[in-house]
């Protein structure tokens, strides 16, 4: 019987399962190691996955109203010539058909909201330095000095989770994949209505509203080298890409300026073979599965993790058993989208059939939409 737990790392996997196991009546601490609980600044895409999983929370609501939900894609040319629109989606469609955007702060905050109210403990700037496991618990050392000792501790603490690391010395490393992803938030036109991408120019560039006056613009661009960027390299380097494009890219390009939210992050992806727990620790999430942004799917990944690990510990008073139920219900699934992601990125690089891409990508969110 699972009575307390330790959450480590409280992004969207974290919170999704303390909130759920919250529910569920166990005492739960949240503890991360950014003391101001920060989530960096940029346009996350919420696929049909990802919105099923924060109805499941209680969050959707709040998402469509400080978010975007919508559906469908349009298709336009590098001048911004559209060439293929998908129909609207009728208005009572099911989340998981669905589609949108939000800024990551903001979905954070709706997620801390609902950790709060559902009576977590939330410990900031604070992150293991050891674990004990005794006679039916674990003993965790904290930064600052003090100890916990819970039933289960739930690793969560992202792709460089330093928790996998000491539970996992043997894993693989993040590997780097050769694409960098730059996110920029700019002003919303009003016909901008769902995700629109752009085919056929320089790079892979498309827009996704991200709330009722906000866009973000996601470009990724092929850096075998894996540069570096200075913060004052980022707005020239942008503007240089977005320069073959017109449009609205052309309006949201000549009004960059140093007001501009610009992100730019390396694309990197790790897969843990199974089992993803030892003991009592069990890892979740971009810890176990960080996979890169071509299916735009990572966090609802995360969300699933947390609602599903709850789902398992209810079942059975045998934590061993729960957990490898656990890892044997998302392993394929993560594998899935983390290898057919990085496909469809090495296709991009190369050159290769854009066709196959997207039948990889239309065949995996398909398999998506099945039950979790
Ligand atoms: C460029 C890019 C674009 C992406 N776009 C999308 C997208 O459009 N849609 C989508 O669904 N997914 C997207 N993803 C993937 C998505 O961001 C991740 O899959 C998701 O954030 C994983 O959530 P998580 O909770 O597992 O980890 P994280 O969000 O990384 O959260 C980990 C938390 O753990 C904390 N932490 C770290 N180390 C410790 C420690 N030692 N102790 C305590 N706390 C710690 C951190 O402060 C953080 O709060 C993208 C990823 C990248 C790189």
């Amino acid at each position: 019987m699972i009575d307390r737990v330790l959450v480590v790392g409280g992004g969207v996997g974290g919170m999704s399962a303390a909130v759920s196991l919250a529910r569920q009546g166990v005492a739960v601490e949240l503890i991360d190691s950014d003391p101001e609980w920060r989530a960096y600044g940029a346009g996350i895409s919420v696929t049909g996955l990802s919105l099923r999983a924060f109805e499941h929370l209680g969050v959707l609501d709040k998402v469509r109203e400080r978010g975007f939900v919508g559906g469908g894609i349009r298709l336009r040319t590098p001048d911004g010539t559209v060439v293929m629109e998908s129909p609207p989606l009728p208005e009572d469609a099911p989340a998981v058909e669905c589609s949108g955007g939000i800024m990551r702060p903001v979905l954070h905050a709706i997620m801390q909201e609902a950790v709060r109210e559902a009576g977590v403990t939330v410990s900031l700037g604070l992150e293991p330095t050891g674990f004990a496991e005794g006679e039916g618990a674990i003993t965790v050392a904290l930064s600052d000095g003090s100890e916990r000792t819970v039933d289960l501790v739930i690793a969560a603490d992202g792709i460089f989770s330093k928790t996998r690391a000491a539970l996992f010395p043997e894993a693989a490393a993040p590997k780097f994949t050769g694409q960098g992803c730059w996110r920029i938030v700019a002003d919303r036109p009003a016909h901008v209505t769902t995700t629109e991408m752009y085919i056929g120019g320089p790079v892979k560039l498309g827009i996704n509203p991200i709330s009722a006056d906000k866009v973000y613009a996601f470009i990724l661009e092929h850096v075998p080298d894996n540069p570096w960027f200075a913060e004052a390299d980022m707005l020239p380097r942008v503007a240089e890409l977005l320069a073959p494009f017109g449009g609205d890219i052309a309006a949201i390009r000549d009004n960059l300026g140093e007001h501009s939210l610009v992100n730019y992050r390396p694309l990197e992806w790790q897969l843990l073979p199974l089992p993803w727990h030892k003991g009592r620790v069990v890892v979740i999430g971009d810890a176990a599965h960080a996979t890169t942004p071509h299916m735009a799917s990572g966090a609802g990944l995360a969300a699933e993790d947390g609602i599903v690990l709850a789902e398992e510990l209810a079942k059975t008073d045998d934590l061993a058993a729960a957990l490898t139920a656990f890892g044997e219900r998302r392993f394929e699934r993560a594998r899935l989208v983390v290898e057919n992601s990085v496909r469809i990125g090495e296709i991009e690089m190369s050159g290769g059939n854009q066709v196959d891409a997207n039948k990889m990508l239309g065949g995996t969110m398909h398999k998506l939409k099945e039950p979790y």
